[in-house]
This record gives C-alpha cells, sequence and structure tokens, in this order.
C-alpha cells in the first residue's frame, strides 16, 4: 500500500487541497490520502481555529467522492494539550503499517518555506518520501538547476537535494544528510522528496473564510465543496462577531 499523510488545518478543506491530493493520488500511483486536520498547530500559535470536531466533519464532506482521500484521526488534539508535530504523526503512522507499505508525506511549496522551523525536520525528511505540491506565487515552474537552488536554501541545515529526475508531472530529488547516512541494517536512509510543480490551485482558506462570514458572497463550487459551505454556514464557523 502506498499511503501518504496530508496535514493541514483544513479551515476549511477547499478544492486546492483536494486538487492536490488527487494529483499526488494519479501521478505517484498512491492508493490513500490521509486527509488528517491538525489538533494544535505549531506554527499558527496565534490564530484561532474552528473547533477540530467541525473540521474533522468538513473534511469528511470534502473528500466523499473521492475514495482514494480519507479523513484521518491521526493527528487529533493530544489529551495534555501538547502541540501536534508532524514527525511525531508520521512516526505514529509508521507503526501502523506493514512491511512492504510505502509512506509519503504531502505538504503545499508554501510549508516547504516554513521547513527548517519544523520540529526534527530533518528527521522527518527520512520517515516518510516527502511530495511538494506547486502553489501560486511558491517555486514557480523552472529548470532542474533553479529547483535544486532554491531548495538548498529552503531545507533544514545540512540536509541537501541531488540527482534531480524529471518523470510525468513530478521533479523528484534526492535527500542527503547527516541523519541520513546508511542505516546498520545496511539499508538506504536516503530522504527521497517530489515536486509537483505544474499545480496552480489558486485558493486559500484565509480567503474563504472572509468570503463565508459574508453572507452576500457567492463562493463557487469549483472552489468550495458546496456541503462544505453549508456546514460552516449552519454551524456559524466564520460568522463576524
Ligand atoms: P490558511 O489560508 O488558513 O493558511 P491554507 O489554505 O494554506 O490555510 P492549510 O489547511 O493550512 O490551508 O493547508 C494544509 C496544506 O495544504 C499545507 O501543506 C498547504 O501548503 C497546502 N495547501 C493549501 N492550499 C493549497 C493550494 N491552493 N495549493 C497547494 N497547496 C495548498
Amino acid at each position: 500500500m502506498r499511503i501518504a499523510l496530508f496535514g493541514g488545518s483544513f479551515d476549511p478543506p477547499h478544492s486546492g487541497h483536494i486538487g492536490i491530493a488527487m494529483a499526488a493520488v494519479e501521478r505517484l500511483h498512491l492508493d490513500r490520502v490521509l486527509m488528517a486536520p491538525v489538533g494544535r498547530q505549531p506554527l499558527k500559535r496565534d490564530q484561532a481555529q474552528s473547533p477540530y470536531e467541525d473540521r474533522m466533519a468538513m473534511v469528511q464532506l470534502a473528500c466523499a467522492g473521492h475514495p482514494p482521500l480519507v479523513a484521518s484521526a491521526i493527528d487529533a488534539p493530544q489529551p495534555d494539550g501538547r502541540y501536534n508535530y508532524t514527525y511525531d504523526t508520521l512516526q505514529r503512522l509508521r507503526e501502523t503499517l506493514s512491511a512492504g507499505d510505502k509512506l509519503f508525506c504531502l505538504v503545499g511549496a508554501d510549508s516547504l518555506q516554513t521547513l527548517h522551523h519544523w520540529h526534527r525536520a530533518a528527521e522527518a525528511l527520512i520517515l516518510a518520501e516527502w511530495i511538494v505540491a506547486a502553489r501560486p506565487g511558491f517555486i514557480p515552474e523552472a529548470s532542474e538547476e533553479a529547483l535544486e537552488e532554491a531548495l538548498e536554501t529552503l531545507l533544514p541545515a545540512g540536509v541537501h537535494s541531488s540527482q534531480p529526475e524529471r518523470g510525468e508531472g513530478w521533479l523528484r530529488l534526492r535527500l542527503t544528510g547527516p541523519s541520513m547516512a546508511p542505516s546498520e541494517s545496511g539499508n538506504s536512509r536516503q530522504g527521497r522528496l517530489w515536486l509537483l510543480p505544474d499545480l496552480h490551485y489558486d485558493v486559500s482558506a484565509t480567503d474563504l473564510r472572509a468570503a463565508l462570514a459574508d453572507e452576500s458572497a457567492g463562493i463557487p463550487q469549483r472552489v468550495l465543496d458546496p456541503r462544505v459551505a453549508e456546514y460552516a454556514r449552519e454551524h456559524g464557523l466564520y460568522d463576524r462577531t
């Protein structure tokens, strides 16, 4: 089974999320993408979020009709209120997999820009193969050399990318770094990063929250699933106070 973790606030989940998840499914032949709303997001400390249960309910609605996408509680709030770190979530997920399974971690290109602040980022990069989806304004489609150069500035200290290889709809790079030496068992512990360079979903949850707060604003179905919009409005998630 080829399975990807796709974490996020999903407040609300939108067509950008579904679009990049389905592109990853098709291009990398994934069997399943776990869309996991995050309990407490360490890098969005000051931002109020809708309750976890509501974000989970909206993710369930957004995944309906896209069978490889499954809402997952793997990143649910911690009982002691601690932040949720992707490194820990990937570890937990790995423990549930069988020997032949392959684990991926899907993020948008804007997340790559904060990667060096992530908890145990270099180690997280070898717990799974990373899939980075282009997002308008971040990592434009460019030559292999330009992308490698951009990545050098974004990857955690000591981690380097090399050997770019292009396939249909993806660019794959090998990652090497201090925590990526061959393991004692002789298995390669090198990381791999897959870029999906030509995706242009010009939508953000921030804009959608503003649009949902404005009762008169019409939101096109192509950016927000009407069932998600209805849920958000019925529960008054983004009403102005
Ligand atoms: P906000 O506007 O509240 O910051 P968001 O739209 O960025 O939200 P998140 O739930 O924070 O959505 O994103 C979860 C993941 O999805 C992140 O890895 C983010 O990079 C990615 N993502 C979100 N929107 C897009 C998009 N339009 N294109 C590509 N990736 C996206």
